[in-house]
């Protein structure tokens, strides 16, 4: 049985996909040869079934991963550097191809999200080689005849990746775990596995050798937990949901193995009296809604001091009529696709009902106007706005994922710090203000893991990333990746004669 099928995507694009678990640099079917089907969000046609990896595939997978190993551990840096080049390369050459099936797949816009995210991938591979020849340890002197030394080693990893950005978010993790010499078992979200299967073609083509690059496509009780539980796996590195990284640190206690958790977030977007309020209005609008706020770092609560309110609140809201143009993604009009399935736009519907309960005002949203606009099929919600919020209201504390904001007023510093440190994440955090001391001082108080000063969700590969409290442990991106997937061993040289 072929383990490709031909397929037409709806800008065009003809390809054979991948549809089988990419183990040992085959393609294979599942031992149960079960399949599961993946939706167009945009359009809620199935677009093809891929097979779905269970226990025992987790195991081959980790099997030939484990005996990659043996071998890949020593081959140069040199060399693991040429190959993610080469990757780079073949990804920037299928950026057509890899774009327009993530955009098809996970409801990105093509142009204005899709293609930038592939971009991201090729660039991120290219920063991570840099690091695959210069995995240096340190020497610690101790006394005039004795130092130790620090030594590097890879790990077997296994790496959970959620929908939002597919291919990317896998590439934050698989681009420093290759460049650390690591052997991989990756899993796609099980609603949008189809990047990682073409990319996974690309991954052989480059020349790396097999079982140093395994993928799974699965579900998260199955294959998921089997990953995170695996005796033979040193690591698991996950990103979702704050409630499924509880589940994958506890079933990690198995063997202890290192782990590494990206999660939820409810990012504080915070104006002051003295910010320049156009470009506050602006970037929040961006880093609400890009992705249709699919994104853990939304700034999804804004808080601004009354005294500029209406005025924020008005230009806010000409921002987002502007800006945003719901449609089909492979329309180049298009900014902001479908949400990604049936089960989000379910739940992001029952938040905006919540907001109305509970009191909040919609100022933008369900309106007659817009939902004439949306197209007939599809997992479509407009930007959507809800005013004078309350702290304890659901919209507020809860993580929607979805283009939804709730907006509300502080008077002083110290009310603003405090509302927006009052929340189980700590993701990221936005300060607006033209005052740098003010800035500063605001920006040190503030419980997150990423600050944008007079910015939001500009981030940057060569910058850490990570979460405080209930969003996360461990930093990826920038060279603190590199501590994430290499453990560190000491030798204690003894060069005079102490006993
Ligand atoms: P999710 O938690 O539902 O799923 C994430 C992944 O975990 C999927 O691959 C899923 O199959 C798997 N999974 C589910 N149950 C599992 C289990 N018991 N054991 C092991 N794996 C399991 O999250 P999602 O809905 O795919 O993604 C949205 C969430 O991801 C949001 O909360 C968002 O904030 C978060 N996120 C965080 C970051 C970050 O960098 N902090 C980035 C992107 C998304």
């Amino acid at each position: 049985m072929s383990l490709y099928k031909d397929l037409t995507l709806p800008n065009g694009v003809r390809y054979s996909q991948p549809i089988g678990l990419f183990i040992d640099n085959q393609w294979v079917a599942s031992s149960s040869g079960k399949t599961f089907e993946t939706v167009n969000p945009s359009t809620e046609e199935p677009i093809v079934s891929v097979y779905e990896a269970d226990e025992h595939d987790v195991d081959k997978a980790v099997s030939a991963a484990k005996e990659a190993m043996k071998t890949w551990r020593d081959v140069p840096g040199e060399e693991k550097a040429q190959k993610m080049i080469k990757l780079s390369f073949l990804v920037r050459e299928n950026l057509k191809l890899l774009a327009s099936v993530e955009a098809a797949d996970s409801g990105k816009p093509y142009e204005t999200n899709s293609k930038g995210d592939i971009e991201s991938v090729a660039n991120y591979l290219v920063y991570c080689a840099g690091f695959a020849d210069k995995l240096h340890g340190k020497m610690i002197p101790i006394a005039k005849d004795r130092y130790a030394i620090t030594k590097r080693y890879p790990l077997v990893v296994g790496q959970i990746i959620p929908w939002n950005y597919p291919l990317s978010m896998a590439s934050w993790k698989f681009c420093p775990a290759l460049a650390c010499g690591c052997t991989i078992v990756i899993k796609s979200s099980e609603l949008t596995p189809l990047s990682l299967l073409v990319f996974a073609d690309l991954v052989k083509k480059a020349g790396f050798p097999s079982g140093v690059f395994n993928v799974v496509s699965g579900f998260g009780a199955s294959a998921g937990n089997r990953i995170a539980e695996h005796p033979d796996l040193d690591k698991v590195a996950f990103t979702g949901s704050t409630a499924t990284g509880q589940k994958v640190m506890k079933s990690a206690t198995s063997n202890l193995k290192h782990v590494s958790l990206e999660c939820g977030g409810k990012s504080p977007l915070l104006v002051f009296d003295d910010a320049d309020l156009e470009q506050a209005a602006k970037w929040a609008s961006f880093g609400m809604m890009y992705n249709s706020g699919q994104n853990c770092t939304a700034n999804s609560r804004i808080l601004v001091q009354d005294t500029v309110y209406d005025k924020f609140i008005d230009l806010f809201k000409v921002e987002i009529t502007k800006s945003w143009i719901v449609g089909n993604v492979f329309d180049e009009k298009a900014t902001l696709g479908p949400v990604i399935s049936k089960g989000q736009y379910d739940k992001i519907k029952r938040y905006i009902t919540k907001g109305k309960e509970e009191g909040a005002k919609m100022i933008l949203g369900e309106e007659r106007e817009q939902l004439n606009s949306l197209p007939d099929k599809g997992y479509f919600i407009p930007p959507t706005v809800f005013i004078d919020c309350k702290q304890d209201m659901t919209i507020v504390q809860e993580e929607i994922f979805g283009p939804v904001v709730a907006i509300s007023k502080f008077s002083t510093d110290h009310e603003a710090v405090e509302k927006a440190n009052d929340s189980i994440y700590g993701l990221a955090a936005m300060v607006f203000s033209q005052n740098f001391q003010r800035v500063q001082t605001i920006a040190d108080q503030l419980e997150a893991g990423s600050i944008y000063l007079n910015s939001s969700n500009d981030e940057d590969i060569r910058v850490p990333f990570g979460g405080f409290k209930m969003s996360g442990i461990g930093k990826e991106l920038g060279e603190d990746a590199i501590d994430l997937y290499t453990e560190t061993k000491s030798f204690y040289m003894n060069v005079g004669h102490r006993i």
